[in-house]
């Protein structure tokens, strides 16, 4: 049996908490490869050391004095070393690290520095090997992971290997300059590793006790998700329940290794599994709620647009050749409605409008800003009717305003609109009615 595990930043922000982790690490002989994260938050207006390094390579860049920010971040990690009682200097890595900033290694490498420090850290607590991800992690030169590489390199490297630290978050480019994934990619190197080591499970540590049902920051104490399948996940975690890289199930996925989310802090909570496909009915109708905010909606309007051949094909290239992805696009008989990211569309406003009075020239167009979007995700959604209508009659009861609704085909989820003003209220009326009236 193997395990790898994956602590987040929460998990290793202090040395009392190095110290749960290398407990759970402990307690069983399959967890052999750990992906530490860099040190997070110890309490809520903390500051993760990721951001630290960010400020601090920018203020390096500018050609500034740096010493006191970067200070700070050593004082991170040995508050941890000394904590911990450990034997062991990093003046080293600080001194090629600070050659770096002044050399403009780049930002992801400023990033990066925080797992691999940290990793060393862990690597030498546990006793465990160090393995540098830039050794094992490989980008193509256009930035996108390369996967065949790094499976062939990572393979080759644990070869033999019982036990090993890799940090999560970065690898190499080509030209060797070092490259991060996007935030929180510490979860994607978690499943590179379980999948090139064919481990029997991927746990992912964090601060909560497994995927709830809805955010923890807006719904009190909402329940865990038992068993979730990768679509679901994939649906909630893209509408902005962050608990796991939403990129992250891809590598494990593919091979049929299960995530098991787990809590650090109450490791005897089961958790949530991260399944293909199970068999296990969920306990409420709903798996989950997740919701975004910062969405603008373009409403087209055009009679007998219907009618019009390409219409809907025009309308979006025009979104295309001004590089905005679309999210949904809800549309009745005269009418399509085309939902953008506000900070995509703001700075290319003009442009869009003026394309699209040129390519359809549509009767009316008008714009509705600041949107969430919410998703109701659900495998059991498919075989019990009438939850659409649930879901309105709990927001109406609220006096919530839905503006906009669109039933994704595979019946797994319902996305609906409301002002941002209303998101936390919608989520609330929607997490009453299934998950504390079971209806
Ligand atoms: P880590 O540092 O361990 O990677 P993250 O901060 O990335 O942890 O993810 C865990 C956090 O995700 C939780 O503390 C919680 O605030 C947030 N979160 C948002 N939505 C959910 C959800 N549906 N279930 C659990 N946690 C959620
Ligand atoms: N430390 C990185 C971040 O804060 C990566 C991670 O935690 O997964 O985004
Ligand atoms: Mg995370």
């Amino acid at each position: 049996m193997v395990k790898v595990v994956k602590f987040g930043g929460s998990s290793l922000a202090s040395a009392e908490q190095f110290k749960k982790v290398a407990d759970i690490i402990h307690a069983e002989d399959s967890r052999r490869f750990v992906v530490p994260s860099a040190p997070g938050k110890r309490f809520s207006a903390d500051t993760k050391v990721t951001d630290m390094l960010y400020t601090c390579y920018d203020v390096a860049a500018k050609g500034k004095d740096f010493d006191d920010k970067f200070n700070e971040i050593k004082k991170r990690y040995y508050e941890i070393i000394e904590g911990l009682g450990l034997d062991i200097s990093l003046e080293k890595d600080f001194e090629a690290i600070k050659a770096g900033f002044i050399g403009k290694a780049g930002r992801d490498f400023a990033a990066s520095r925080g797992e691999f420090l940290n990793g060393k850290v862990l690597a030498a607590y546990l006793g465990y090997e160090f393995i540098d991800a830039a050794e094992v992690i490989h980008f193509n030169d256009n930035g996108t992971f390369d996967a065949a590489l790094t499976d062939t390199a990572m393979k080759e490297r644990l070869n033999g290997i019982e036990r090993a630290v890799i940090p999560g978050f970065y690898g190499v480019m080509p030209n060797d300059t070092i490259k991060t994934f996007s935030r929180g990619g510490s979860d994607i190197t978690g499943s590179i590793v379980a999948a090139a080591v064919s481990a029997d499970l991927y746990e992912n540590w964090t601060d909560v006790s497994g995927f709830l049902i809805a955010d923890p920051r807006i719904i009190d104490d909402p329940a865990p998700i038992r068993t979730i399948t990768y679509k679901e996940l994939r649906e909630l975690s893209y509408m902005g329940a962050t608990v796991l890289h939403e990129d992250a199930i891809f590598p494990v996925r593919k091979v049929g290794i299960p995530i098991n989310i787990k809590n650090t802090n109450a490791p005897e909570d089961p958790g949530t599994m991260i399944v293909e496909s199970t068999s296990q009915k969920p306990e409420f109708t709903i798996t989950g709620i997740a919701g975004k905010k910062g969405f603008t909606v373009i409403n087209i309007e055009k009679e007998l647009m219907n009618a019009e051949l390409g219409f809907g094909r025009k309308v979006l290239e025009v979104f295309e050749k001004n590089e905005i992805n679309f999210e949904h696009m809800p549309s009745g008989i005269d009418t399509m409605s085309v939902i953008v990211s506000q900070a995509e569309f703001e700075p290319k406003e003009q442009e869009v409008l003026a394309g699209l009075h040129r390519n359809v020239k549509p009767d009316v167009i008008d714009i509705e800003t600041d949107l969430a979007l919410i998703a109701v995700v659900g495998r059991a959604m498919k075989s019990n009717r009438g939850t659409a209508g649930r879901i309105f009659a709990a927001l109406a009861h609220s006096n919530v305003n839905v503006k906009m609704i669109d039933q994704g085909s595979s019946e797994l989820n319902i996305i609906i609109g409301v002002s941002e003003a209303e998101f936390a209220p919608a989520l609330k009326a929607i997490y009453d009615i299934f998950v504390t009236a079971k209806l």
